[in-house]
Parts: C-alpha cells; structure tokens; sequence
C-alpha cells in the first residue's frame, strides 16, 4: 500500500528543492495530482494531506469520483484526449482542460461552458518533436490556434502544455522542455496574456521546473503506479 501523504509531501518538498536550485520563484510551481486509474479514497488521502487540484483523463471516471468527492473542494483538470461527444460535460464539470488541440471542439467547449461559471481554464496542448502520442498542434499552427481560443470568450487561454517523449537522460528531458519554453515565450511576445506552462511529469519533473514548466502533473510519483 502507498503512503500518499508522505508521497505527497516527497514530491512537494522536491518542487521547492528545485524552485531554490533553478532560480524560480518560490512557489511558482503548482502541483496536479494526476489521479486516473485512482479511487475517490485514494484521492481523499491526498486531499486530508493538503492537495486540491486533481487531474483526470478518462470522463466517466472522472465523473463517478466527482459524484463521490462533491462535498470536498477539488479543482478539476482534464489531462486526457477529448472526444467531440464529450465536450459538454467536460465544459460543465472542470475548471482547466489541458489538452485542447482541435478548433472545433476548442468552439464546443466554449458553447457548452455553462453560463453561471466563469471561462473554462485552457491550455493549448502542443506536439513538440519526439512526442510519442499524435495529440497536440503542430508548432507552426500555435499562433493562429491561440488567436481563434482568445476570441472565444468562454474559454480562458491559459498556457501551453505538452508530453514529450519519456527520456531517462536529463538533458535530453530539459531539450524537450526548452522547446515548449521557448514557444510560450513568443506567444507572450506576440502579445498573448498566458501564465501557464503544463509540463513535467514523475519522470521528468525536474527537467520540466529547470525549464520554467508553471504546472507539473504528477501521478506516480504520488499515487503508484498504475495497474
Ligand atoms: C498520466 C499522465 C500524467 C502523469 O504521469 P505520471 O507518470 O503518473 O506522473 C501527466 N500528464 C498526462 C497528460 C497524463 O496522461
């Protein structure tokens, strides 16, 4: 059986650790715990233990743990693929979708944000090179892609995210990092309000801060590993 309080607190503790050795501000670093495949106890462990924002991949998992977890306050984050029949629940129950990385369901989530919440938190998800998964835009659309999320106005552009290819050599985890870096640094130069940059995971977690990741989102490392 994990300890998810003491995991927790590990991972929290290294975060700050690398805050002080990358030159970040301290507490610059928010942590998502990533919970998929986890269940509503196990998040409840993390949460007695401090933790409020959760990240989830699958929809109807996600909604069953909502269901069991509505007396806690929890921020939502969806991390995972979005499927165009999706897109209205997903608009009604999260805070943040990470993974945007189609018009058309960018235009859906913004149709579907009900209007007694505030604009839906998102990040633009990127495929930066060596990317094992097919999701996320292409660099060279990112700009034309923000301009279409800043005009709707349910929707809060919020930053990019990304998941680069699983390295176990450093650098090679800081090149992959540097490149969404350096994308999110144009996007501000060209004017775009974004704070957020998603990235890093257990693996990659302190590759991801040294680079300026604003958000990392860790599973493992906090919770197991999956089954
Ligand atoms: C599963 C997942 C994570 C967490 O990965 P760990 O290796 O468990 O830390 C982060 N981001 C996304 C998009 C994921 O699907």
């Amino acid at each position: 059986m994990q300890n998810i309080a003491n995991n927790l607190r590990r991972v929290n503790m290294a975060i700050s650790d690398y805050e002080h050795k990358y030159h970040r501000p301290a507490h610059s670093v928010k942590l998502l715990a990533v919970s998929k495949g986890k269940s509503s106890e196990e998040i409840l462990e993390a949460y007695a233990a401090g933790q409020r924002a959760f990240g989830e991949n699958y929809l109807q998992e996600a909604l069953l743990k909502m269901t069991a977890l509505a007396q806690q306050s929890i921020e939502w984050h969806f991390i995972g693929k979005i499927q165009t029949n999706k897109t209205k629940k997903i608009a009604e129950h999260f805070a943040w979708v990470h993974s945007v990385d189609d018009m058309k369901i960018a235009k859906r989530l913004n149709d579907q944000r009900p209007a007694h919440l505030p604009p839906l938190n998102i990040c633009i998800e990127v495929n930066i090179s060596e990317q094992t998964t097919k999701s996320g835009i292409h660099a060279n659309d990112m700009t034309l892609f923000a301009k279409y999320c800043t005009s709707l106005t349910r929707l809060k552009l919020r930053g990019l995210m990304a998941i680069p290819e699983e390295h176990h050599d450093f650098a090679k985890q800081r090149a992959l990092c540097h490149q969404l870096s350096v994308l999110a640094r144009g996007l501000r130069q060209a004017g775009f309000p974004i704070d957020t940059l998603s990235m890093g995971m257990s693996h990659d977690m302190e590759a991801a801060i040294a680079e300026g990741a604003t958000m990392v989102r860790v599973g493992r490392a906090i919770f197991g590993p999956r089954e």
